[in-house]
């Protein structure tokens, strides 16, 4: 029996032990968001492609407009009037200004904008500007915010909306992505039935392979559905073993503690290679990993409270290793609603409720029996607490996290 390792010894282990996959699709533009990007991504072109002006106003040279004032204003002559969409056709002169729009371009020998509420228009062809010009006011250059060769993404980002935004600016409507994981989900245990199915004596629904298939969308995988197993080593072995073959990755559920009929820790071992058993976690101590070459093999225990927590804190972290992709974990803080103890030499996990409250976030922990799924059910987040810590009290900032 292998020796129970502490949580980041576990996150030490998934690096040392599995490699990126460095598979590539491509996707179009519009199907990228929440895919991992597979290669760094290089601007070809400027953005913007013209030097803009940021206001609607007069473009000027600043030299005609030094000293001006209210009570002194500089008369330009109005040549031109700059289109939406359309380059500036015409330069102008000394002396001379253009109407130029918010994000229109700037015709030649101009090298400011003013904004129109500090002009005057004298309606005989000339304008009077009545704050001074500056080189380089109110405008963007082009290839101010993007030039060829610019990294605008690395690779391993979740790529989201803004992304997307920046994508389609430098023109880029292909976008190479990682291929979704896929990943074999299977539940173990004789009183097992299926959510729809009603529970007979001493049975209870399946609420992992529901669950953990959720887990592995929301984060982007693809759960490969291989339902209840029984608790008979040599059906589970089959299983595993035809799900390890057409999966990047199985994750089993239940029959990984010490019981008689607790097999999957041998048929993992069988399998592949044995890496782990037991991580020093609350819930989620009988937890099991092995591999098949680069293929991880996860035996979650049993209690649904414990599994979701093995599989947000570890077998993530582990996917992630896999398609390369940088985690990216956006914690809220909060203050603890009441006292918590936590487990001497175990770091604790509790799932909690978030409030505001007077103007800061609450974050209440749900406290019931272990392994009732409503610990879950309407939780806002979950906080995590140090194995070398006793407890947090009343009023302690706490870091939450969901995703
Ligand atoms: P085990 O890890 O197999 O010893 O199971 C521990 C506890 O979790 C037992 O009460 C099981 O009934 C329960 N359990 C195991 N698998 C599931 C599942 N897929 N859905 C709901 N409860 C489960
Ligand atoms: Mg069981």
């Amino acid at each position: 029996m292998l020796e129970v390792k502490t949580p980041e010894e576990v996150l030490r282990l998934i690096e040392k032990a599995f490699h990126p996959l460095g598979r590539i699709e491509t996707v179009p533009l519009a199907e990228a968001p929440g895919r991992v990007l597979a290669e760094d991504i290089r601007a070809e072109e400027f953005v913007p492609d013209f030097d803009r002006s940021t206001v609607d106003g007069y473009a000027l040279r600043a030299k005609d407009t030094f000293g001006c004032s209210d009570a002194v204003p500089a008369v330009l002559n109005l040549v031109g009037d700059v289109r939406m969409g359309e380059g500036a056709a015409f330069s102008v002169p000394r002396d001379s200004c253009a109407y130029v729009p918010t994000g229109a371009a700037i015709p030649a020998g101009c090298d400011c904008v003013v904004m129109i509420e500090y002009t005057e228009d004298y309606g005989d062809g000339t304008v009077g500007i009545l704050r001074p010009g500056a080189p380089g006011m109110n405008l963007i250059f082009r290839g101010d915010d993007v030039h060829p060769g610019k990294t605008v993404l690395r690779s391993g980002r979740v790529l989201e909306a803004q992304d997307i935004g920046a994508l389609a600016a430098i023109g880029k409507t292909e976008v190479p992505v990682c291929p979704r994981l896929r990943v074999g989900v299977i539940s173990t245990g004789d009183e097992l039935v299926p959510a729809g199915q009603k529970p007979g004596p001493g049975q209870v629904r399946d609420v992992n392979g529901p669950m953990i298939s959720a887990l592995l969308r929301e984060f982007g995988a693809e759960p490969i559905d291989y339902g209840i197993v029984v608790d008979d080593e040599k059906l589970l072995r089959e299983k595993t073993g035809t799900a390890a073959e057409s999966c990047d990755a199985v994750i089993l559920s239940g029959g990984t503690s010490a019981g008689v009929r607790d097999a999957a820790c041998q048929i993992i071992g069988d399998l592949g290679e044995l890496l782990l058993h037991g991580i020093a976690v609350k819930p989620g101590k009988p937890t099991i990993l092995g591999r098949t070459g680069n293929r991880p093999l996860i035996g979650l225990p049993g209690h649904p409270v414990a599994a979701f927590f093995v599989v947000k804190l570890f077998a993530l972290p582990l996917l992630a290793r896999l398609d390369g992709r940088t985690m990216c974990s956006r914690p809220v803080h909060a203050a603890l609603s009441e006292s918590f103890s936590a487990n001497h030499g175990r770091m604790q996990v509790s799932a909690c409720s978030l409030e505001e409250k007077d103007g800061r976030l609450v974050a209440t922990p749900v406290r019931s029996k272990s392994g009732l799924i409503t610990q879950l059910a309407g939780a806002d987040g979950y906080f995590v607490i140090d194995r070398d810590c006793e407890g947090l009290p009343k009023d302690a900032e706490t870091e939450v996290y969901w995703h």
